[in-house]
């Protein structure tokens, strides 16, 4: 059975009467192209016809629609500039009385004269008190329905009512109602517990009982999840091209090891064991390695980075911010140049000469691990021979970044790391067959980090407790929120706000004496790499920062991290920056301050130093938009998709779409 064929069935909107080219136009700006997305068209609202009501009753009810039934006592046309006017037509029914408005028909002044009796429908709102505004009118022609009716409402849009979609709907269930088809398969619909297209749409437009209508809402509520996995399917799918395997011999693993000043931990060398396996295989590795902030992530990627680099191929580690991504290159040149490797360091702010020679150098081959932002991915940039790709704290990019890195080749590895844990399950089914190692537990030897939302008696006692640490010298991260999301002028504010500070902190024997670095946004990326690097090497025991330190610094001997305005960061950037702290085996400690509104996310982050926890946590305020990228992308399937709710169809959806494959390309349309 090919639903496509069985679609064409259907045919075009144009079939039915009314709709012209401009028409369907219109209709496919509001997501409608076939008569079959029409049947598929899910009403906003199910109104029941109610009872008339008294009007004394009915004034109470702002907002709820009304059936109101009695005799016009008065009626007035005021005409309110140009063309436009209002009728006001007073109705009573014995228990009081209300207006009925109409706005640009002045022949209802005449319809509704005094005397006349009418019956009037439509939702109670405020005009100059308790009324209904352009109610419907149940005429001898045009009666309204009986009580008890149930009514499907439909959205307008671009020039067309709502009204006009739902007589185009009963128009095409009339005619073609019984044509439509179930594209998906009995099992899929037992899984979701939904009625087949075919059922859910009668029951969707002509319902006979609000419980036949939720039921079919279900069916049509699939529809964003089957697209959303389709999609992961697709972009899993179009990966067609073969990867060049590169197999690590024993002697290389170890080798490579060898490098690490330390151990791997269990969870390291299992996950290592994991991307050795699919580095030595050509179907192209999709890995996502998530990992607690501090677990190990980037040893796993030097790893994988080392053993694609010893059979010839050229690695590109992109990173989502500039300081992030020299920390890479600066932390791991050391270990890939002791293993004779080549690097370098690409980002947007470099000088276009230095740029030129080094994006040559890459083209000839000449580079083996190349570091650097999404620069890394821009049009002038050729590898000779890209094998591995590492994307770092992946859920900072875009599914539009993304999807530029996969434009460069499907025939490349990619690992992406993530220290915002999702939970497996979820994991799988949101991004399709991508596999997911964990990093669960950090490496030995960590101290604890306590974390005190700071206020009262503990913020009075907090400066004299950052001396005693500066002191014991160990250091201090102290971050000055960027304000809101991404704007210029809002990074321009907050690196006021964090200069005010500087300077506030400056004029403190205690830690002017130790040294304080400012860093911020707005500072040329080479300037603040400089002043991170102070900090790094321990020559300024203070670093004041806007949340650019966020990601990834790594800075063992910090032991204090201090969180202005802590309110306006979310649960995972909190811990994010809290996991700059924690490093070393010394106990760090972490200050919340911020407004107590925030008091159950700071609780939240007293009690727990697990990301998972957290990310859960997290995932239930934020919704899932947020995780799959799909904001950036301008889609809108975020908020119609609830993970808790929706986690059985999303993994019912994956499944189908593992057993029918070919219904992928049937969701992938709109
Ligand atoms: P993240 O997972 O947040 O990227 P990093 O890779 O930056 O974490 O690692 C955090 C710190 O832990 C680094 O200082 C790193 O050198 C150290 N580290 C990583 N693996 C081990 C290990 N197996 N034993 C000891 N220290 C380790
Ligand atoms: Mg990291």
């Amino acid at each position: 059975m090919s639903d496509a064929v069985q679609d064409e069935a259907i045919g075009p909107l144009t079939e039915l009467k009314g709709v012209g080219h401009a028409k369907a136009a219109r209709l496919a700006r509001l997501g409608i192209r076939s008569i079959r997305d029409l049947l598929l068209t899910q009403p906003v609202r199910l109104v029941v016809w109610p009872e008339p009501e008294s009007i004394r009753g009915a004034r109470g009810k702002k907002g709820e629609r009304v059936t109101l039934q009695g005799t016009i006592r008065r009626s007035v046309l005021q005409r309110i500039g140009g063309k436009r006017s209002l009728v006001r037509a007073t109705l009573e029914d014995g228990t009081g009385e209300m207006d009925l408005v109409f706005f640009n028909q002045p022949w209802m002044k005449e319809q509704l004269s005094p005397g006349a009796e009418v019956i009037a429908h439509g939702q109670v709102v405020d005009v100059r008190g308790p009324g209904l505004a352009s109610p419907r009118l149940g005429t001898e022609e045009r009666p309204l329905p009986p009580p008890g009716t149930l009514a499907p409402e439909y959205a307008g849009g671009d020039g067309i009512s709502g009204e006009v979609v739902g007589g185009l709907i009963q128009d095409a269930l009339d005619r073609f109602g019984e044509q439509l088809t179930e594209p998906l398969p009995d099992i899929f619909l037992e899984r979701a517990a939904a009625l087949p297209a075919r059922e859910s749409a009668f029951s969707l437009h002509r319902p006979k009982s609000v419980a036949e209508f939720e039921r079919a809402r279900r069916r049509f509520g699939l529809q964003p999840i089957l697209v959303l996995q389709a999609r992961c399917q697709a972009r899993r799918r179009s990966l067609s091209g073969a990867a060049r395997a590169a197999s690590i011999s024993a002697a290389t693993h170890s080798n490579i090891l060898s490098r690490f000043p330390f151990e791997l931990t269990e969870a390291q060398a299992r996950v290592v064991g994991e991307i050795r396996a699919d580095l030595g295989r050509t179907r192209p590795m999709r890995r996502l390695l998530q990992g607690d902030v501090g677990a190990g992530k980037t040893a796993v990627a030097a790893y994988a980075a080392m053993g694609v680099a010893e059979n010839g191929g050229q690695v590109a580690v992109m990173a989502p911010t500039e300081v992030l991504a020299s920390q890479h290159a600066y932390g791991l040149a050391p270990i890939l140049e002791a293993q004779g490797l080549r690097t370098c360091l690409i980002t947007g702010a470099m000088r276009s000469g230095e740029r030129k020679a080094t994006v040559e150098r890459l083209q000839a081959g000449e580079i083996d691990v190349a570091f650097g932002t999404h620069a890394l991915f821009s049009k002038d940039i050729r590898f000779r021979r890209l094998d591995l790709a590492v994307i770092d704290e992946q859920h900072r990019f875009g599914v539009a970044q993304r999807d530029q890195l996969a434009a460069k080749g499907d025939e490349v590895h990619v690992l992406l790391m993530t220290a915002t844990p999702i939970p497996r399950t979820l994991a799988l089914t949101i991004y399709g067959d991508l596999e997911v190692s964990t990093l669960d537990g950090l490496p030995p030897g960590r101290g604890e980090i306590v974390t005190r939302w700071a206020r009262g008696d503990d913020r009075r006692k907090m400066p004299r407790f950052l001396r005693e640490r500066l002191e014991a010298g160990e250091q201090i991260y102290w971050v000055v929120p960027r304000i809101g999301g991404d704007g210029e002028g809002e990074e321009a504010a907050s690196a006021v706000s964090a200069e005010r500070r500087h300077a506030d902190l400056q004029a403190r024997p205690g830690f002017a004496a130790a040294g304080i670095e400012l860093v911020h946004g707005r500072l040329p990326a080479p300037e603040r790499g400089h002043r991170l690097d102070r900090f790094r090497r321990g020559e300024v025991a203070t670093v004041v920062a806007t949340t650019v330190v966020e990601v990834g610094v790594d800075v063992s001997n910090a032991t204090v991290m201090v969180i202005e305005d802590a309110h306006r960061l979310g649960l995972a950037q909190l811990h994010q920056l809290r996991g700059r702290v924690g490093r070393g085996s010394k106990a760090s400690y972490c200050f919340l301050l911020g407004d107590k509104k925030a008091e159950e996310k700071f609780r939240l982050l007293e009690r727990s130093r697990d990301g998972f926890e957290l990310a859960e946590e997290d995932l239930r305020q934020r919704g899932m938009g947020d995780l799959l990228g799909l904001r950036q992308s301008g889609d809108n399937l975020e908020g119609l998709i609830d993970p808790e709710r929706d986690l059985p169809l999303l993994i019912a959806a994956r499944d189908l779409f593992h057993e029918r494959p070919d219904l992928v390309q049937h969701f992938l349309g709109s």
